[in-house]
């Protein structure tokens, strides 16, 4: 940025999470600041000709580089090189010393296993290219923790390839998820019976969670939890969640039945947490509170180590988690709160604002929403929280929601509106000005359809369907104004990354347009209704095309591979609510 090299070499004089800068020739000892710094905080200090970084630990350190450079222009956007412009030197010399403490202690993102598509070479090695750039942007930009999710299907636990380039730059790795059924391994079936749930009608089946009226199948997943801690050290967080469903996965044996979902899974969470209470090396243990137990039970006793881990899938993204104008987001915050009270403030949040199956695939942007929403948390004595992501895609998708969530998780009080145009700026520096109108198209957008959960499972009662209608169709509209300041850029700018964009615009107002359609058709009876669905199906089914006509290098994994097979079970859900046997929304997931 100034133009020259500078030499650098170790001092024995500075503390391991220290960086001092020599502004000249001369070997002034660094001024130590007297004040501590509390866990990844740090400090720009100066002396007279010197600037000393300092920080509490090595990866606030490199949080406090990258933030160091900010301050004199550099940018380092999500998903694209970091931006280093040419500065005058006596910018440095005239910078001011300042000090950061994150406003959140954990900062996480978290990704489900699968979407590594580890099982084929290639699309892993596609995943990994992306890893390559995303987690030193994320430990630049202040994320300190990585949480893998297992599914009951997934053969790993964890991506071993990335495990280097996570401990480099100092993120915990957090294992887990959906992994209670591993826990009592199905083969047990044959033998035991009576570890497995049974369902309304008394039959135990190899399916769902575990029976925990049962001691032995509760000794059994107490024994495999504690294998797992024994065998993962480096584990900062235990995911302990239940089978990924509504309903159905616990046990309504004689015993158990009386037990809601809450606490049978409590019982389970508990057991594991007493054999680790005196283990002072073992991670806490996160108790999911989602689908069937994002309502708190008055009847939960968590032990001292376990901490609540909410997830409002199915909240509203259009507005804030503490707004009390929505219709769906008070009922969330009141259960948080009771969460909050029943844990004793232990408490983790998980977050959906790059969830690429939520969002149906479409491109939005949230970032006041993410603003609010994190400002709410801090205000509530909060300090965790974490973003679902699906590696590239959700980059391409939601650039500006990584964006405002990794500025909100260092201070909440970031500014949203200068988010979204640096974003569209900083990925876009040639034709910031046309990116930054299309941007803001797409946060309008965001608003209209973001209050009824799976944007790609419209179920709703009818007169929110009436108005979600009109809602989705403008909304289509709207889309196409941000494809419309996508192609005011001139000819000679290289526009390969804003192409894509725009296909993933394309592909969001043709499905909108289709939605709206769907959700007249289902206002229809008979033939009609038959004949308008189908059509709208099909709306909906050619949008994937401007998918597909993304490079898999943009879109990644996720792009290119699961989301075809995702797909088919959005459009057979869609056939199937057509038919009139629809499932409930959450029941699909
Ligand atoms: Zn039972
Ligand atoms: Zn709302």
């Amino acid at each position: 940025m100034i133009g020259s090299i500078l030499e650098s070499s170790p001092d024995a004089s500075l503390g391991p999470s220290e960086i001092r800068i020599e502004l000249a020739d001369s070997a002034t000892a660094p001024q130590s600041s007297p004040i501590a710094l509390d866990g990844d905080g740090f400090e720009v200090s100066r002396g007279a000709e010197s600037i000393v970084i300092r920080a509490g630990t090595e990866r606030g350190l490199i949080h406090a580089s990258t933030n160091l450079l900010e301050k004199l222009g550099a940018q380092f956007p999500p998903g694209v090189a970091p931006l280093y412009p040419r500065i005058e030197t006596g910018r440095l010399a005239a910078l001011e010393p300042f000090r950061v403490t994150p406003a959140f202690k954990r900062r996480a993102f978290i990704s489900d296993i699968m979407t590594w598509d580890y099982n084929f070479p290639d699309r892993l090695e596609l995943h990994l290219r992306h890893d390559c750039e995303f987690i030193p942007w994320m430990a630049r930009r202040g994320i300190n923790a990585f949480s893998y999710i297992r599914h009951a299907h997934d053969t790993r636990l964890k991506i071993d390839e990335v495990a280097p380039l996570l401990r480099e730059h100092g993120i915990g790795v957090e294992y887990g998820g959906h992994v209670l059924q591993l826990l009592l391994p199905r083969d047990r079936f044959a033998e035991h019976p009576e570890y497995f749930p049974a369902g309304d009608d008394g039959v135990r089946a190899a399916r769902g969670n575990l029976c925990v009226s049962n001691p032995d199948a509760v000794a059994l997943v107490r024994q495999g939890a504690l294998a797992y801690v024994h065998d993962h050290p480096e584990n900062e967080l235990l995911h302990i969640w239940g089978a990924d469903v509504w309903r159905g996965a616990w046990c309504r044996c004689g015993q158990c039945r009386e037990l809601p979902p809450q606490l049978q899974y409590m019982k389970v969470v508990n057991a594991i947490a007493s054999e680790l209470a005196a283990d002072s090396k073992a991670p806490p243990i996160a108790y999911l509170a989602y689908h069937d137990t994002i309502e708190p039970h008055p009847g939960l006793k968590p032990l001292d180590n376990v901490w609540f881990e909410w997830a409002p899938r199915e909240r509203c993204y259009s507005h804030a988690i503490d707004d009390p104008t929505c219709e769906i987001n008070p009922r969330y915050l009141e259960s948080l709160k009771r969460y909050i009270e029943i844990f004793d403030g232990r408490g983790h949040i998980f977050e959906y604002y790059a969830d690429a199956i939520l969002f149906g695939g479409l491109g939005f942007a949230t970032p006041a929403v993410v603003a609010s929403d994190l400002r709410a948390y801090r205000q509530l004595g909060l300090t965790s929280i974490s973003c679902l992501t699906f590696g590239a895609y959700s980059v391409m998708a939601y650039p500006v929601n990584l964006e405002a969530f990794v500025r909100g998780s260092e201070d909440p009080d970031f500014e949203p509106g200068a988010t979204l145009v640096d974003t569209a700026g900083g990925r876009h520096p040639r034709c910031a000005r046309e990116m930054a109108a299309a941007y803001r198209a797409v946060e309008r957008a965001s608003k209209l359809c973001l209050d009824y959960a799976d944007v790609m499972h419209p179920v709703m009662p009818p007169e929110k369907a009436a108005r979600k209608l009109n809602e989705l169709r403008e909304a289509a509209l709207v889309f196409n104004e941000a494809i419309a300041a996508a192609d005011q850029i001139a000819s000679s700018v290289d526009t390969r990354l804003a192409g894509a964009e725009k296909e993933l615009w394309r592909y969001s107002s043709d499905v909108l347009a289709g939605m709206s359609d769907y959700l007249g058709a289902l206002q229809q009876t008979g033939v009609h209704r038959h004949i308008w669905g189908a059509a709208a199906i099909t709306r909906v089914t050619d949008a994937f095309a401007h998918i597909r006509a993304i490079d898999p290098e943009i879109k990644g994994t996720w792009g290119a591979y699961d989301l075809e097979w995702i797909r088919e079970m959005w459009i057979r859900a869609l056939q199937r609510g057509l038919d009139g046997i629809g499932k409930p929304a959450e029941e699909l997931f």
